[in-house]
């Protein structure tokens, strides 16, 4: 292992962050010339190192790409929204008042009556659910971004094994678009309060800071890619236009559902909507990256390790902002190629195979790695462990950890008592569970050769916030080595001059001795 461990050097990892982040990249956006720049120029390096190829067959010979079709949706200028409530007419735009477009698939007006229904949530178990007693036929649904109570500690939204399920802003997006699809609804809005705040700087709120691109990528092959009405991410002024005729508040009825912690869904009568949508689609396609070097075992090389690490980010906005994605994800990226080169330099390979993987369009959905796990290119019960390097590269207040766990099984007073406050040394390690192959590799590894300090974070199911994902989904034992939010997350402030590579370069070294050991342990780790 040693050869590998020691060719992975800082100034290495700098120096193809230099490419791979560079302006004249423009944003790495998936189905993009930059990105397909940056994918050959990993492919370059991969065939140089000797790495071979792990994607598509082409006449019995494997490629290094995985082809996937998409489709590019563009949503331009001339998308608005115009509520009519009583005697006034009001006009929201896009970009301003609402943001998003996750699932358009169409272009007009859709001119309908709106329907609130509080947070969008269907869960039996818990007796709760927003879409009874109202009818969503060819209506547009109007709901509020979070989940009933907020943080309240008593709600049974937050309670430890349910917590998960909540959280996010994605997965309940989608699954409430579905529903809302199946309902006959036209179109989604959640209103959240920091769309139309242009000074607002948290986490991964949409519309609050300088925004990105218009475009989205979708890959019509992945099963659960429709059918799902339009998303829109609506500012909290659309919530009060469309709620002035009805008197009552669009805030007083959330704060009843957070009081009462039961829907208080209602339609909105005397609200006309008319939403403009200027929308274009092209057909277009990506691909992953895949490559791998072969296990040592005869038997055992069947099997494979997966280390991954999404190389899209979110482009070049109508401005001209480059959104560079130096820490999300130049960083994971470097890191699964530096582990590639460690690997073909190391004399001694282990005996598991182990695949590289570059994934295309995590930005629009995680569609690289869920495509992947829907067509595998190898077959996906012989894949072991799925290693995930995503934003690896900064330092990592407390704080910034505080701000993740509201979805885990640990408190921020736990937090505080047992990890110091060393931004240089703390990363998350999150998992599905807490399990012992994770406690040894991550935490005690981490400690004993690396001087860093890991803070595990687990739940079931594994937040869909990166690729490891749809592996954990599938039961594989995944990991998600990650060094936290910024203010830079997806802002054209995500550049190479403030990383910290030696951080990043201990990290790389980490995953390639956790790769290289469960790769090489004849027994398969067991992760739930
Ligand atoms: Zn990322």
């Amino acid at each position: 292992m040693k050869a590998g461990l020691e060719s992975i050097k800082p100034n290495d990892s700098y120096s193809y962050l230099e490419f791979i982040a560079a302006d004249e990249l423009e944003g790495r956006d998936t189905a993009t010339r930059g990105f397909t720049i940056a994918r050959n120029y990993i492919k370059s390096l991969y065939k140089t190192w000797g790495i071979e190829p792990a994607g598509d067959k082409k006449d019995d010979a494997r490629q290094f790409e995985q082809r996937i079709d998409m489709v590019e949706v563009a949503i331009g200028e001339e998308t608005y929204i115009e509520v009519e409530a009583g005697p006034s007419a009001l006009t929201f735009l896009w970009g301003t008042d609402f943001s998003g477009g996750m699932g358009v698939d169409m272009a007009g007006v859709i001119d309908a009556q709106a329907v609130f229904a509080g947070y969008g949530l269907t869960a039996t178990d818990l007796n709760y659910d927003d879409f009874a007693g109202i009818d969503l036929e060819n209506k547009i649904v109007v709901t509020s971004f979070g989940k009933p109570g907020g943080d309240r500690e008593d709600s049974p939204f937050n309670a430890p094994e349910n917590r998960a399920r909540f959280a996010g802003r994605y997965t309940p997006a989608e699954k409430c678009a579905r529903l809302a699809a199946a309902k006959g609804a036209l179109a989604l809005l959640i209103v959240d309060e920091n769309v139309g705040h242009v000074s607002n700087a948290g986490g991964y709120r949409q519309g609050s800071r300088i925004s990105s691109s218009r475009r989205t990528v979708v890959a019509p092959k992945l099963s659960d890619a429709i059918p799902r009405v339009p998303v829109f991410w609506a500012s909290p002024a659309i919530a009060d236009a469309l709620f002035s005729q009805s008197g009552k508040t669009f805030e007083a009825v959330k704060n009843l559902i957070d009081k009462d912690l039961t829907p208080h869904s209602m339609d909105l009568p005397n609200a006309k909507v008319k939403l403009y949508l200027d929308v274009s689609r092209e057909n277009t396609m990506s691909a992953n990256l895949l490559g791998m070097v072969e296990g040592s075992d005869p038997k055992l090389k069947n099997e494979f390790v997966i280390i991954g690490a999404h190389l899209d980010h979110v482009g070049v906005n109508d401005d001209g902002y480059v959104f560079n994605g130096a820490d999300d994800n130049g960083s994971g990226s470097v890191g699964v190629l530096q582990i590639a080169k460690a690997l073909a330099l190391n004399p001694v390979k282990p005996k598991r195979t182990i695949l590289f993987a570059h994934w295309t369009g995590e930005e629009q959905g995680l569609v690289g790695s869920r495509y992947f796990v829907e067509y595998p290119t190898f077959p996906l019960s012989n894949i072991v462990a799925c290693l995930n390097l995503d934003m690896i590269c900064k330092d990592t207040p407390l704080s910034a950890i505080k701000e993740q766990i509201g979805d885990f099984d640990i408190t921020e007073e736990e937090l505080s008592s047992s990890y110091p406050n060393e931004p240089e040394k703390l990363f998350s390690a999150y998992t599905s569970s807490p399990s012992p192959i994770m406690e040894e590799y991550s935490v005690n590894l981490a400690r004993d050769y690396f001087d860093l300090i890991a803070v595990p974070l687990s739940s079931y199911p594994v937040l869909g916030n990166s690729d490891h994902y749809p592996f954990a989904m599938r039961k594989i034992p995944s990991v998600f080595f990650n060094t936290e939010g910024h203010r830079d997350l997806h802002q054209p402030g995500d550049t190479i001059d403030k990383i910290n590579k030696y951080k990043m370069a201990k990290l790389v070294k980490l995953t390639y001795l956790m790769a290289f050991t469960i790769a090489d342990t004849e027994k398969r780790p067991e992760w739930k």
